[in-house]
């Protein structure tokens, strides 16, 4: 997969995408994450990209100028190096507090695709006309407002790249995932030593049984949903979740 990140601020991701599962990820050539500062195209002598809102107000509104560049500059290179078929495979996403909430599904279909473009926001905001003509979907991390979508978007990369074939060594890992299955979380989980301060790891788990290991954890799964996420569990008809997890236990 490819990823492409527009932002004012390409440092930033420095850190968080040379470390850990991303990190080895792109050793790997499992993703390429390429970063482009928007600055660099503005056509400015001074490489100006933002400007006062029309009809007036408190903060900088990001320019269209450089924005429609950049995307389409990049759409332009993928065109030439992979083909019309892959630009018909990405998509535009602008992290934006306006935009759908994120979570597990749209990160499996976000893994999906050939490319992905992120369109990280700064100031008060992008020029809608951006919004209207080249982004295809609009993520929020929360139902709060952050000073930019650069952290957004490393919250909704890793999400995804974690998900991509061969990143993970075991697959089975993000099977049992929280959310994996929707409306569930996690079992409980525990390593050595079996006890600790008399704190003792259920008996089960110690069993080797791997049937009564799976119902056990199923019920755990269960029961933690309706203790920590009732709102999760409360969203899904009922017999509809409990039987996606019986599925799961019969595959
Ligand atoms: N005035 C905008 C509004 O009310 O919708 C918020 C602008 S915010 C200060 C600056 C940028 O941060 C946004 O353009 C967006 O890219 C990013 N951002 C802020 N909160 C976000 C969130 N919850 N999820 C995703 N991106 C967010």
């Amino acid at each position: 997969m490819k990823i492409y990140v527009l932002t004012l601020f390409p440092e930033m991701f420095q850190g968080p995408f040379q470390y850990s599962i991303i990190g080895r990820a792109i050793e790997n050539e499992i993703v390429d994450i390429e970063l482009h500062d928007i600055r660099d195209y503005s056509e400015d002598k001074h490489r100006k990209v933002d400007d006062y809102p029309f009809g007036g107000g408190g903060g900088m509104i990001l320019k269209p100028e450089p924005i429609f560049s950049a995307i389409e500059s990049i759409k332009n290179k993928i065109r030439k190096q992979d083909g019309e078929h892959v630009v018909a495979d990405t998509k535009v996403v602008h992290l934006s507090p306006q935009g759908d909430v994120f979570d597990q599904r749209k990160a499996m279909t976000l893994s999906g695709y050939s490319s992905l473009i992120f369109l990280c926001g700064h100031y008060d905001g992008i020029d809608e006309r951006v919004i209207d003509q080249l982004v295809d979907l609009e993520i929020s991390i929360g139902d709060y407002v952050l000073s930019g979508g650069e952290l957004p978007a490393m919250v909704v990369i890793d999400s995804i790249v974690r998900l991509l074939p061969g990143v993970l060594g075991n697959r089975k890992s993000i099977e049992d995932d929280s959310h994996y299955i929707e409306g569930f979380i996690q079992f409980p989980q525990y390593t050595r030593p079996s006890s600790f301060r008399d704190l003792d790891v259920p008996n089960v788990l110690l069993s080797g049984n791997h049937e009564e290991i799976q119902k056990w954890r199923i019920e755990q799964s269960i029961k933690r949903t309706i203790t920590k996420r009732p709102d999760l569990f409360d969203s899904l008809e009922s017999d509809r979740g409990i039987d996606s997890l019986n599925d799961t236990e019969q595959a």
